[in-house]
Order: structure tokens, then sequence, then C-alpha cells
């Protein structure tokens, strides 16, 4: 397995710190904190069409390893970590391309089932990569790519400073109601809840109610 530095350009590898929160937990976070909570905090998961469908478009990145083809290294299954966002995960596919002054520069490629969303989840988990690569690198990016597998198409997403507060507020979040221990009541969506599939584990028709989660979580930080 290739580890973050071998072959690739100046990467710093990293010690495994206790209080960093799987990076995962940023997509699924945005998608709906009580979904974070389930699998990171419950520890549940359960696995519908979707799911098994991103599992199967994972195969191809799952197996850590590189390969060099015109000039551009492919890197699979990455580890990376940001102390900045205190996240760490594994990176589907990190290419490395050469600049202008013959330095590698990454450029991180996450693989999604379906086809780009409304929401930023995607976006979201792409930049907190990126951020950690830019650590792991000492270098800037300003692009990454999403890869759907409904349209086996790539799309470019812009690192800018937006997404970038965005990512960060998604892992302060998250981090806070992991370290907080305890789960959102469900806020029943139809759209989101109908994909989602933790839905027969999470009960929302039976168990919404009035209060939403981001009070729920100000009213748990407030009290820890
Ligand atoms: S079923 Fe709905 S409320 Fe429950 S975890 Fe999934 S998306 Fe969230």
């Amino acid at each position: 397995m290739p580890t973050p530095g071998q072959g690739t350009g100046g990467a710093t590898a990293r010690e495994p710190e206790p209080d960093l929160i799987p990076l995962s937990a940023l997509q699924h976070y945005l998608f709906c904190p009580r979904q974070c909570a389930l699998i990171h905090v419950e520890q549940l998961w359960s696995e519908n069409r979707f799911t098994a469908e991103g599992r199967l478009l994972h195969e191809a990145t799952a197996q850590a390893g590189t390969e060099q083809r015109r000039g551009v290294r492919t890197i699979t299954a990455m580890p990376i970590a940001s102390r900045a966002l205190r996240v760490s995960g594994i990176a589907d596919v990190v290419e490395m391309h050469k600049d202008a002054a013959g330095r590698w520069r990454p450029f991180p490629v996450e693989y999604k089932r379906g086809k780009p969303k409304a929401h930023r989840a995607d976006e979201v988990q792409l930049c907190a990569q990126a951020m950690a690569l830019e650590e792991m690198f000492a270098a800037e990016l300003t692009e990454g790519a999403l890869f759907y597998g409904a349209t086996r198409r790539r799309v470019g997403v812009a690192l800018d400073q937006e997404l970038r507060a965005l990512t960060a507020r998604v892992a302060d979040e998250a981090r806070a109601m992991i370290a907080a221990g305890a789960t959102p009541p469900a806020v029943y969506e139809k759209r989101k809840c109908g994909a989602c599939s933790l839905v027969d584990l999470c009960r929302p028709r039976q168990l919404s109610g009035p209060r939403s989660a981001a009070a729920w979580l100000s009213r748990c930080i407030a009290e820890s």
C-alpha cells in the first residue's frame, strides 16, 4: 500500500491523531445530521440500492496502487488527513500532475454513484480531501473533480473560498455532534429520506418532531 509521500512528490507522512473524525462524516452530516450520527455515533449501517451502487463503483478504486500514463501518476485508495479540519480518510483517486516548474501537484477525483446533486455534500467531501492534500504536499489546489457513475463523466469543482468555508463549518459541526455523542431528532423530507439507506432504522415518519436538528445540536453543545 502506498503511503503519502511514496513517489508522489514530497508528501509528509502523518502520525495518527486520536480526535480525527472520518472524512466521510462531512458528507453524511451535510446530507442529514441524523444520518451522520446514526453512522458515526451509533455505528449503524444498512445497504440499499444506492449504497450498493456506490460500493460497486468504488471497487475500481478500493485497491491501493499507483500507475503512470501520459505523464500523470494516478494513486488509488490513498490515506489522507488534515490537521486543520481534524479529519482523516481515504481518497479514491489522487492524480499527480507536473506543473510548469516540474513539481508534482495533487488533483483529487472522488467517485460517486448517480449524477450531480442539488446539495453540496459531494463537493464538501472533495474539498476536505483537497485541503488534506494541500497540507500533506504543501501545495495550493484550485480544482478537483467528481466522477459520477450514472453519467460516466467528471465534473470539475472549483475549490473557492465559499466551498472551503462551508467545508470548515461542516467539519466543526460534525465533530461537535460526534463528540456530544447523541443523535438529532428525525426530520422527514420525502426526497432525502427516500434515498437514505437508514430509513428503516431511522423511522423519520414516525419520529419527526417540530424541533430542528440545528437547534438540538446547539442545545447539546451548550449543555455539555
Ligand atoms: S431517513 Fe431521513 S431523517 Fe433519517 S437519517 Fe435518513 S435522511 Fe436523515
